[in-house]
């Protein structure tokens, strides 16, 4: 079988684009079509989120733009890094786009692939592992139980669009029914929610959630800086500021946080609050 690495023309055209999942840190969650592109490209678009060992995995001779964007610091302007994109392919350059987790969960790919469709760049999709699957997974949380729970719902705590600021549209607070959402999915995990934790805890219990329902914040998930802290709907707020816990971090709600105590399989750090102990 000729190694689809040797022979990448076909998969991946010169003046094209491929938005490329590179999961959330641990290199081993690549998949096969990422590292196929990555070592076939002449050029990587990567954002904050893509950690340096998947970094490590871009070959010495292609360029890299970092278009960092992070909650609270200097980020590039989508619209920059969309025609960034537009402008490379354009220059018959093989374009990585490569987004922390999935680009497509919470990733803007979307409206990335929209700026290609509209400027006519032919582009393709290879998924990544999304951090809210993988985090839970590397804090030995399984998301769905049988016998525990039948559905688990995928939420952003804070959406970050800018073009939205000063709208009061940034803020989920406004357009999120959490105390029904709580009462519709039994396990609710949460991205970019670090702020509003305490929020979202307080409606979910107003909704009719036990305060007792566990909480686990996952921090800097499946790389070597993996914390985990378990907590309650009702001390979640306390805790991850007692902790000064910062993003990125994924935050699971729901009995299945249990499984954590047996199932905790992964070398990460167990945080604990100092007021508990
Ligand atoms: N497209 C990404 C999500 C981008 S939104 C994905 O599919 O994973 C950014 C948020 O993702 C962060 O605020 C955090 O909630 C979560 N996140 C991304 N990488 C993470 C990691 N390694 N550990 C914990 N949370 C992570």
């Amino acid at each position: 079988m000729t190694n689809p690495v040797d022979d990448p023309a076909g998969f991946f055209p010169r003046g094209s684009v491929v938005l490329v999942g590179a999961g959330p840190g641990d290199p081993d969650l690549l998949t096969i079509g990422a590292l196929r592109v990555l070592q076939a490209a002449d050029c990587v678009v990567y954002d904050a989120l893509v950690s340096p060992e998947v970094q490590a995995l871009i070959p010495p001779a292609c360029a890299t733009i970092f278009a960092g964007k992070r909650g609270g610091r200097p980020s590039a302007k989508q619209i920059d890094i969309s025609e960034t994109l537009v402008r490379l392919a354009r220059e018959n350059k093989r374009v990585v786009r490569l987004k922390g987790g999935d680009p497509f969960m919470f990733g803007r790919g979307g409206e990335e692939a929209c700026c290609l469709v509209r400027e006519g760049i032919p582009f393709r999709v290879i998924p990544g592992v999304t951090a809210g699957v993988a985090g839970p997974a590397y804090a030995g949380i399984p998301l769905t139980h049988r016998g525990i729970n039948a559905s688990v719902g995928f939420f952003t705590g804070h959406e970050q669009n800018e073009g939205m600021e000063g709208t009061g549209a940034e803020d989920v607070r406004s357009s999120m029914d959490w105390a029904l959402i709580g009462q519709i999915f039994p396990v609710i995990v949460l991205y970019m929610a670090m702020k509003n934790i305490g929020f979202i805890a307080d409606r979910l219990v107003h909704g009719g959630r036990s305060p007792e329902t566990p909480v686990a914040f996952v921090r800097w998930a499946t790389t070597p800086r993996q914390s985990t802290l378990v907590t309650t709907l009702k001390d979640a707020q306390r805790d991850s500021v007692a902790l000064d816990l910062k993003p990125p971090a994924i935050i699971v709600i729901g009995e299945v946080v249990h499984f954590r105590r047996a199932l905790a399989w992964f070398a990460d750090q167990t945080l604990e609050n100092p007021v508990d102990t």
